[in-house]
């Protein structure tokens, strides 16, 4: 994976966990060129449903995109992101 920093093409695993319930792998990151470290996480795809749109359309399940809008129903809420994930 390249280094979101510099974009140095080969990055180092430093740590590897297993994520709560065994469901994802969280990995730490060392660049060897600027040598700034990032985390990583791996999880399985899953095979998800389509969305139908209120006018109909379909698009494919967005993880992120319901994450970002349940981020925005739990602005100013007592809502950690953990429990959003
Ligand atoms: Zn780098």
């Amino acid at each position: 994976m390249n280094c979101p920093f510099c974009s140095h093409g080969d990055t180092r695993v430093v740590d590897s966990r297993l994520g709560k319930e065994g469901k994802n792998v969280r990995r730490r990151r060392e660049c060897p060129d600027c040598e700034r470290r990032f985390t990583t996480y791996e999880r399985v795809e899953e095979i998800l449903p389509w969305v139908i749109k209120k006018d109909g359309r379909r698009e494919a399940f967005d993880r992120a995109k319901i994450i970002s809008g349940m981020q925005r129903a739990c602005e100013k809420r007592p809502v950690s992101v953990a429990q959003i994930e």
